[in-house]
């Protein structure tokens, strides 16, 4: 793994010739100044020798002795140029196998964080092979080392559905062909053991020591993180008792859909619900009774009205849903199964089977008066109180 350029093998090779010429080219010098110091020697010798010696005898030991001069002399200087040139590669090498030393130290060292950081780490040939694969992928994924290295298996495993696997493709093709960058990209992998986990991924193109491309990806498990950002998504706009909307969120969505309704000169209705003598229930059958009664009575709105309209807890026993697109006669008639129905699931069977649980039910359709949702609301809710008003247990219209 490393970040060098594609170029940088070429480079070094070229160097490396450069550097194999020049040596030669010294040698070459170092024998023709050797030879031609030894021709000059030879000849200067030849005649101070025969100069000063007349007779033969003392002649052959001087040009003896001038022999053993020359070896000695060259001796000398062969052992000096020897001992530095031995010396120069004998440190030469015991740097190398220093540097060495420390480059596979410190390769294990980086094999080491690569092993046992707790993120996800694997990294890619140009072919998408795997090529490394950290502790950290082993325990997220539950593949190992020897089932993933040398292979593209894994991406089958990990990503089943051929659709979303050839878009993670795709990306992974932009990373190794033209360096695009991943930051914070989210998939969803199929472990071994079968489960699904949400993965954050960072993921970028590099170049190895020999110039071949491949691709670091850095994967974080936030499966955890992304459940708990759900759960509390959903607990900001849902009621956590009845698991309906709650008012702000209810307020915000019905007064969309409101604003776009009369825009458009569409209906508009709106059901006030509010269960009949529910703190009766609480203080007769405890407050737990009185939970599971107000569930039950969400269920049965929220199945009535499911697809035509937002329902909602709006505060202690009352719910309301907003009915965009639809005239009041409908609304009434969805208000009369409604209460017909928490009337049949007798919620309160289980504590006394002689006490029916009942709800009443206001019924009101947005008017050229009504400028905003409040308003109609208010409508509603007023009916609501009529439903109260006349004996409980039924829907009203407007007055
Ligand atoms: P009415 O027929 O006139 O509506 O009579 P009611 O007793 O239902 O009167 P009201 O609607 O004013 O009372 C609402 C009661 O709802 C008061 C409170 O004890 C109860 N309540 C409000 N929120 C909850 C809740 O989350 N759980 C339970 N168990 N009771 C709740
Ligand atoms: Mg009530």
């Amino acid at each position: 793994m490393g970040n060098g350029a594609p170029g940088s093998v070429s480079t070094a090779a070229r160097g490396g010739a450069a550097l194999l010429r020049l040596a030669a080219n010294k040698a070459l010098l170092v024998a023709l100044v050797y030879l031609l110091l030894g021709m000059v020697w030879i000849l200067w010798s030849d005649r101070v020798v025969e100069a000063l010696f007349e007779d033969a005898a003392q002649l052959t030991r001087a040009q003896t002795w001038k022999g053993w001069l020359y070896v000695a002399a060259t001796a000398v200087l062969l052992y000096a140029v020897l001992y530095r040139l031995l010396r120069d590669e004998a440190t030469h090498r015991l740097r190398q196998q220093r540097q060495r030393e420390d480059l596979d130290l410190l390769n294990q060292f980086r094999e080491s964080i690569i092993d046992n950081a707790n993120i996800w780490l694997n990294v890619l040939d140009a072919q998408a092979r795997i090529t490394v694969w950290n502790k950290a992928a082993e325990q997220i994924s539950g593949y190992r080392r020897e089932e993933v290295i040398g292979g593209d298996a894994v991406w089958e495993w990990l990503y089943p559905d051929p659709d979303y696997r050839a878009d993670i493709a795709r990306r992974v093709r932009a990373i190794l062909d033209e360096g695009a960058e991943v930051e914070g990209f989210e998939t969803r992998i199929r472990c071994k053991d079968g489960q699904v986990k949400t993965m954050a991924w960072n993921q970028r193109r590099f170049f190895d020591e020999r110039g071949q491309v491949g691709s670091i990806a850095i994967g974080q498990d936030i499966t955890e993180r992304k459940r708990l950002q759900d759960e509390l998504e959903r607990m900001a706009v849902h009621d956590p008792l009845t698991g309906l909307y709650n008012r702000r969120e209810f307020e915000l969505l019905a007064a969309r859909r409101f604003a776009d309704c009369v825009e458009a000169g569409h209906p508009y209705s709106l059901l006030w619900v509010d269960i009949d003598e529910f703190k009766a229930v609480n203080d007769r059958f405890g407050h737990q009774v009185g939970d599971e009664v107000l569930c039950g009575v969400a269920g049965v709105l929220q199945a009535v009205v499911a697809g035509q309209g937002i329902a909602a807890r709006y505060g202690g026993d009352e719910l309301v849903v907003a009915l965009p697109g639809i005239v009041l006669p409908e609304a009434c008639a969805l208000g009369e199964v409604v209460r017909q129905r928490v009337q049949a699931a007798r919620l309160l069977a289980d504590c006394d089977a002689g006490t029916a649980l009942t709800v009443s039910i206001g019924a009101a359709q947005r008017d050229a008066a009504m400028h905003d949702l409040m308003a109609l609301a208010s409508a509603a809710d007023a009916a609501m109180y009529r439903a109260k008003a006349g004996g409980r247990n039924r829907v009203c219209g407007p007055a």
